[in-house]
């Protein structure tokens, strides 16, 4: 009785699940979503987050995932220190340009004043060449491939979002020298092409591979290619990740040469080098793709856990013998199911009832519910519920081994169908500028011939940030009549027709750009 009247009690608490519709207020769904999920919790310092073993999970499969495929192209991980001195910092113009505004610096320990104050890495490009210089030599130590997994600090004024834009993220950053450019090239498409499969089979987030702009590429490179993706809520386009061919100008800066092995014209070359990066962002646009009113949804093959095992059907009346029998059998299935490598879990509590944990298990993303119960006992049965649309599947329990991870992975590639879906009706060809702003205003992003000229991308988000009345909106992230950037030239291009102009000038277009809100 006591037992009884401490449940119920715990009934009327009730589990505090997602209070605000995520087609209505956006913003706040996904606070609720990532704090309730127990994906991360915000800290004192604005713009910094604690990752939480329900996220931090995910991000070491991404690791594990990763580390793989880039050992397979000869990458090593290594680590270098977080703190660099000014003098190096600011040896490459552009790199320390673009970066400046954003620098963190010690300029005391204790109480006194440091005689030269040290920047906080916002990137390790200047940390790591100086070595480069060092370590190369010769033609025969090329190519170097380094990569690390770290935390840099960029003191963002941009409004701070959980994953999206943290001021302290965790990454991996790697930085290789080639003695030609055509390898270092490869590489970066090599790069490129795993960042997108990151997003597409582990996280089942579809994204567009293509370039950035003059504009928009890495400060100090020579040109950046990214994978974008696209928030369907709120219609706005994120960079997902960046892998940048730098040419020869840190090279240069930081003297990375070597003896010419061809050539007597050109005694010495500089070496070919490339970086890229990818950050927990990821976890943020997995969350904004996937999770729903009831909270995260988490795809299969990252989730911390995949399936939890639900005791059903034990009332007041049953007896302690079915009790046991039950549960007896619940844990079964889960050590069966571990054992074939299906990261399971049982929820055996019995002060809770069987709806609470079912909210419960939502709330937290888990992508299967075994229901399992005196019918289930009695038929050699399990119910399976998949958390992405709620549909059910009954499994025999002589085939639970097989069908359990089938319908995980069917699950995994429906999540990745309904978001690719979503994209592609959402990326929309505009080759008149008078449709532009409406298929903004649409929750789309655009593609449409440009001409390529900085000044006509300045000039598109300038005219796309406007009001109707002419004024000029307000640069705040969050309005909706926020200007269009240029998300990337997109790989998959359709056809220029001959003589077509560019969207917003009169020159002539030379290529299609995906242009959109973005994060
Ligand atoms: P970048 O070195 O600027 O090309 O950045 C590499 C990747 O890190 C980008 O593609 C972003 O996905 C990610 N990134 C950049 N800034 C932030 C930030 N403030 N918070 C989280 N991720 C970021």
């Amino acid at each position: 009785l006591k037992k009884e009247k401490e449940s119920s009690k715990l009934e009327d608490a009730k589990l505090i699940g997602i209070t605000v519709d995520k087609a209505k207020d956006f913003s706040s769904w996904y606070s609720q979503v990532v704090v309730k999920g127990e994906l991360l919790d915000y800290y004192d310092v604005s713009g910094c987050y604690i990752l939480r073993p329900n996220s931090y999970s995910v991000w070491e499969q991404i690791q594990d995932w990763f580390n793989i495929e880039i050992k397979k192209l000869g990458v090593q991980n290594s680590y270098f220190p977080m703190f660099v001195s000014s003098r190096v910092l600011e040896k490459e113009k552009d790199h320390i340009e673009g970066f400046a505004p954003e620098v963190a610096w010690v300029t005391r320990a204790g109480s006194s004043e440091l005689e030269e104050h040290i920047a906080i890495r916002p990137t390790s490009e200047t940390v790591m060449y100086p070595y480069y210089a060092k370590w190369i030599r010769s033609h025969r130590d090329l190519p170097l491939k380094l990569n690390q997994w770290n935390s840099v600090v960029r003191w963002e004024f941009k409004h701070p979002q959980p994953f999206l834009r943290t001021r302290e993220f965790l990454w991996q950053e790697g930085h290789t020298a080639h003695l030609t450019k055509e390898e270092a090239a490869t590489e970066v498409r090599q790069i490129l092409d795993l960042y997108a499969r990151i997003y597409e089979e582990l996280l089942a987030v579809p994204v567009v591979k293509g370039k950035k702009t003059e504009n928009e590429k890495f400060a100090g490179g020579d040109y950046t290619t990214t994978v974008e993706g696209f928030i369907g809520a709120t219609g706005r386009g994120i960079q997902g990740a960046t892998s940048h061919h730098l040419g020869q100008n840190f090279s240069k800066m930081f003297n990375i040469s070597v003896e010419n092995p061809e050539g007597n014209d050109k005694p010495r070359v500089f070496a070919y080098q490339n970086s890229w990066g990818l950050s927990t962002r990821v976890l943020g646009v997995m969350v904004m793709t996937h999770s729903d009113n009831k909270g995260l949804v988490l795809p299969p093959r990252v989730a911390q856990t995949q399936a939890v095992v639900i005791p059903v059907g034990i009332t007041k009346n049953s007896t302690d013998e079915d009790r046991k029998a039950i549960n007896d059998g619940a844990s079964e299935i889960e050590s069966r199911l571990k054992q074939v490598g299906v990261r399971a879990i049982g929820d055996y509590r019995d002060i809770y009832t069987p709806g609470w944990k079912f909210a419960e298990w939502e709330l937290k993303g888990v992508p299967l519910r075994l229901e399992f119960g005196p019918k289930d006992l009695a038929q050699g049965q399990v119910v399976a519920v998949r958390r992405d649309d709620g549909s059910k599947y009954v499994v025999k329990l002589t085939e639970l081994e097989t069908r359990i991870p089938e319908i995980l992975e069917e699950e995994q590639a429906g999540l990745l169908e309904k978001a690719r879906k979503d994209f592609d009706t959402h990326r929309v060809v505009v080759e008149d500028w008078k449709d532009f702003v409406p298929t903004l205003n649409a929750k789309n992003v655009i593609l449409s011939p440009w001409c390529g000229v900085p000044e006509c991308e300045d000039d598109i988000k300038d005219s796309s940030a406007k009001k109707d009345n002419g004024e000029d909106e307000e640069v705040d992230e969050k309005a909706p009549s926020m200007g269009a950037k240029s998300l990337c030239i997109p790989d998959q291009q359709p056809t220029l027709k001959p003589g077509q102009k560019c969207i917003k000038c009169d020159r002539d277009a030379v290529t299609y750009c995906m242009f959109g809100r973005s994060y």
